[in-house]
């Protein structure tokens, strides 16, 4: 049986009878760029963020760029982040005129270790981009009360995250709602993506908010009036109205998503070769990505791939040994857990459309490959 890593085209037969009369309201009407529908996304983001404001924009790279430009980052400020993450998380850095500090994850959960954090803070670093990687929130608790010590902004990369939520102080806060702004990714593989690209940021704060709505538009809140040099970076309302559509999904695939896991994780818990992904108990997890540790990884690629089972390694090489952050100084054996992640990860097709048929098809490629 051929199980795809991932199948857009079962959503979209399931969903397009929601999307389309949207999409087509847009096309009657004409109004391409910030329509009413980005608006109405903006609104329904901040809620299911608890964020007071969202501002939609072009991607999730952009989200990231625009939340460093407003910390007017000088040449040689520094920015901590992890280096077992998708590569925008620091080229964002770089190109905001910043630079990255790679510091080191938990085994456990692929996330920013406070740890690590606090080792790697100098009087240059002026902020933290918390990744919440394969949609499960990084330890806030600790990260927050760092940033809060050294006066740092905190930047949740919530491009994974959408939905994702943990206890913090007896309470359930979302995704981006407890950094100073939070970036989410609307990439059409994302838990929530749209037909292209598409981001949004979220913030609590008036002024940052007003901020991020002008870096948008060419850096004017009045048109043909520039404050500061700004992008052109908005969300289309073609775009807008697929997520308006897709939204009202999003918290049944989470749960999906996470039974799939379950599940994974009982037919795994026999197979001492497999060390299937650590729930903190505070997080409520989406999945983004089912991601274990396997032995020889590698051939268990190869034989997934030759059984017809979609699988992908993210990340095979972290952001640290990337040639273009090679000048940063940071060689092998520099950050030993994300180099033992990068060499023994696999994340295994976790979709809700996925059916038991299917995901038994993978348990049984995995367990054959091992037996
Ligand atoms: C997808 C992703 C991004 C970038 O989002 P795009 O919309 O593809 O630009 C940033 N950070 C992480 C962790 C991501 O997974």
């Amino acid at each position: 049986m051929n199980v795809p890593l991932l199948d857009l085209v079962a959503q979209y037969q399931a969903i397009k009878g929601d999307v389309l009369p949207l999409l087509m309201g847009v096309v009657e009407r004409q109004q391409f760029i910030l329509g009413e529908e980005v608006g109405r996304l903006e609104r329904e983001i901040a809620a299911l963020s608890h964020a007071k404001h969202a501002i939609a924009c072009a991607s999730g790279t952009d989200a990231l760029l625009l939340a460093l430009r407003t910390l007017d980052l000088a040449p040689g400020d520094q920015v901590i982040c992890p280096a077992f993450t998708f590569f925008a998380t620091a080229g964002t850095i770089h190109n905001a005129g910043g630079t990255p500090v790679f510091v080191d994850i938990e085994p456990g959960s692929f996330n920013l270790s406070p740890a690590a954090v606090e080792a790697a803070i100098t009087p240059r670093t002026r902020a933290i981009i918390v990744v919440h990687l394969f949609g499960q929130m990084a330890d806030m608790d600790a990260l927050l009360a760092l940033a809060a010590r050294h006066r740092l902004t905190l930047i949740e990369d919530a491009a994974q995250a959408i939905g994702a939520r943990r206890q913090v102080g007896g309470a359930w806060r979302m995704a981006g709602e407890l950094g100073a702004i939070g970036a989410f990714s609307f990439f059409p593989s994302k838990n929530l993506g749209c037909w292209g690209d598409g981001g949004m940021m979220v913030a609590q704060d008036d002024a940052v908010a007003a901020r991020l709505r002008r870096l948008r538009t060419h850096g004017g809140a009045k048109q043909y009036h520039h404050d500061e040099v700004g992008y052109n970076s908005r969300l289309d309302t073609l775009q807008a109205a697929v997520l308006l559509g897709k939204l009202p999904h999003l918290a049944g695939w989470s749960a999906a998503r996470r039974a799939r896991a379950a599940r994974y994780t009982e037919a795994f818990a026999g197979l001492a070769a497999i060390c299937p992904p650590r729930t903190d108990p505070a997080n409520e997890h989406i999945f983004h990505q089912y991601t274990v540790r396997a032995e020889r990884r590698d051939q268990l690629v190869e034989h997934l791939k030759a059984q017809g089972i979609g699988c992908a390694v993210y990340y095979p090489l972290a952001l640290h040994l990337q040639p273009c952050f090679a000048h940063l100084g940071f060689g092998r054996g520099s950050l030993p857990v994300t180099e033992a992640a990068m060499g023994s990860v696999v994340s295994l097709p976790i979709y809700p459309e996925l059916s038991d048929a299917q995901q038994d098809a993978v348990v049984a490629a995995v367990t054959g490959f091992y037996r």
